[in-house]
């Protein structure tokens, strides 16, 4: 029988999915890559993503996990074909844990229900993306992901208790739990982070998070990038970890005006966006510590929010940045990258330069306090050359942000974007090791081939016969 008709059987025709229009569709996440999909599946249950696994092998194809294809690096994109594993429908929370603070969730449960879910809790899951109306908590967990508030909360990994994960063979793994500290080699850690290469999630305990009692959110204005940057790097540097600290130049915040309206200054060369949380008096200490930081800077206004009204909409500005580009170019390519925050006067610059080099228009929105940096280019796909000059100006934002200290990526992950560019930072004893997991998880290299390992990374074995119908 074939695939499909192997998968219809089990699923039946509504959960799989094999149009051209739907294969084109789900060849591609938010980022630039296209892919090739044999063929979509939409399982409901932790067996039935077992049992995919299984048919999947049989057939000798490789099988690519996804949530809800927001990721920018390419992760969930097929390449070469294959069964892609859509976990969209396995949204449920199975159960809220508000003594404990911890929640079992299917993958396929949008980041923003989950604190929805939790609220009448006092609760909220802490890590949320700027895509966290649309992403998934499977997606947030195989890509680590971060966002505004992680500065003081930690990315996704500091959130993750347990993990129900399909493997290779189709046998159900559950790893972690709610005891403070399980014992054993620590897989969890393992897992978060893998981009769907080492297993699908099928169930997730995850840390809830109390709601702070209070919140004073700054809006800081300033006449220059570089004293925006030293703002960041002096609050930083005054002994405050806030809950946000997130930058803005000026073509982004013109961007997010024209398009929302949510009272931003667009004659500011840049903006920062810092938020406290706690108790009344500490948040206000600590408000007075950003103003005093921000004043030496030169910041030109320093606005409260005056209420939560207010505050919603600066945030949702913040997280509206993105969207708010499309009316200015057809197409946009978004990178991840980090540098220490003392690095960051010195990086803008450069960032800045290499957009004018390549003819490119680089606009900026980012995490600030963790030097997470999001250079946006605005380009024109159907110009000819256009997303090759794209990709080498891209190549050469990572390398900056290596030589400057940083890393490869803040949050969005390697997938297929960054993996060729992984030996900036990895040495072949580094990729050779993280390659013998891969192998461990996924002998024959069928989930989500060549992504994150750059072919070769098994450096210590070439004269080893490959497994027949091996994808890595
Ligand atoms: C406008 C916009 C703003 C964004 N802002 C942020 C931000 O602030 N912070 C941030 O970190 N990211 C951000 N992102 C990137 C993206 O939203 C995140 O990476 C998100 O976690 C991806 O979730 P998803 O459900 O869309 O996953 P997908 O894009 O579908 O998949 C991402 C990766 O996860 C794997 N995967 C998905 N589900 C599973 C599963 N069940 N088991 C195993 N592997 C799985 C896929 O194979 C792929 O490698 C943004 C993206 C957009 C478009």
């Amino acid at each position: 029988m074939s695939l499909q008709t192997d998968l219809i059987g089990l699923l039946g025709t509504d959960r799989v999915l094999a149009s051209g229009l739907d294969r084109y569709l789900y060849g591609k996440d938010a980022g630039v890559y296209r892919g090739e999909v044999t063929v979509v599946a939409l399982p409901e249950t932790t067996e039935e993503v077992a049992e995919i696994v299984r048919i999947a092998a049989r057939h000798g194809v490789p099988v690519v996990p996804r949530g809800a294809g927001t990721g920018l690096a390419g992760g969930a994109v097929p390449l070469g074909g294959g069964v892609v594993v859509a976990t969209t429908r396995m949204n449920q929370i199975f159960e809220i844990d508000a003594a404990n603070r911890c929640a079992w969730v299917g993958p396929g449960v949008i980041n923003l229900d989950l604190s929805r879910a939790a609220e009448p809790y006092g609760l909220h899951f802490a890590p949320d993306p700027s895509s966290q109306s649309a992403c998934t908590i499977g997606g947030n967990v195989a890509n680590n992901s971060g966002g505004p508030h992680c500065l003081a909360e930690g990315s996704t990994v500091n959130h993750v208790l347990g993990l129900e994960v399909v493997l290779a063979d189709g046998d159900v793994l559950v790893v972690g739990g709610k005891a403070p500290d399980p014992i054993g080699l620590d897989l969890r850690g393992i897992l978060v982070g893998s981009e769907g290469t080492l297993g699908i999630v099928t169930k997730a305990l995850v840390r809830l998070t109390p709601n702070p009692p209070d919140v004073r959110t700054l809006l800081i204005t300033f006449d220059s990038v570089e004293d925006a940057a030293a703002t960041v790097s002096g609050v930083i540097a005054a002994g405050l970890v806030p809950a946000a600290l997130e930058m803005m130049d000026q073509r982004m915040t013109q961007a997010v005006e024209n398009w929302l309206g949510a009272g931003l200054p667009t004659d500011a060369a840049a903006i920062l966006l810092a938020e406290v949380t706690g108790d009344t008096p500490a948040v206000e200490a600590e408000a007075d510590v950003i103003r005093a930081v921000a004043t030496e800077h030169r910041a030109r206004e320093i606005r409260l929010a005056r209420d939560e009204a207010e505050r919603a909409l600066l945030w949702k500005g913040r997280k509206s940045a993105f969207g708010a580009v499309a009316q200015a170019a057809p197409d946009y390519y978004l990178h991840d990258t980090v540098v220490p925050r003392t690095k960051l006067v010195e990086t803008m610059r450069e960032v800045y330069e290499i957009g004018e080099r390549y003819g490119l228009t680089m606009m900026n929105v980012f995490h600030a306090g963790d030097g997470n940096l999001h250079p946006l280019m605005m380009f024109d796909a159907s110009e000819p050359g256009a997303l090759e000059r794209v990709h080498a100006a891209a190549d050469e934002l990572v390398e900056l942000c290596v030589r400057n200290g940083g890393v490869l990526s803040g949050e969005h992950g390697i997938g297929k974007e960054k993996r060729d560019l992984m030996h900036l930072m990895f040495t072949p004893v580094d990729l050779d090791a993280q390659a013998r997991i891969k192998e461990a998880f996924d002998p024959e290299g069928r989930f989500n081939p060549e992504k994150v390992l750059p072919a070769g990374s098994r450096c210590f074995d070439f004269g080893r016969p490959i497994p027949e119908g091996a994808w890595i």
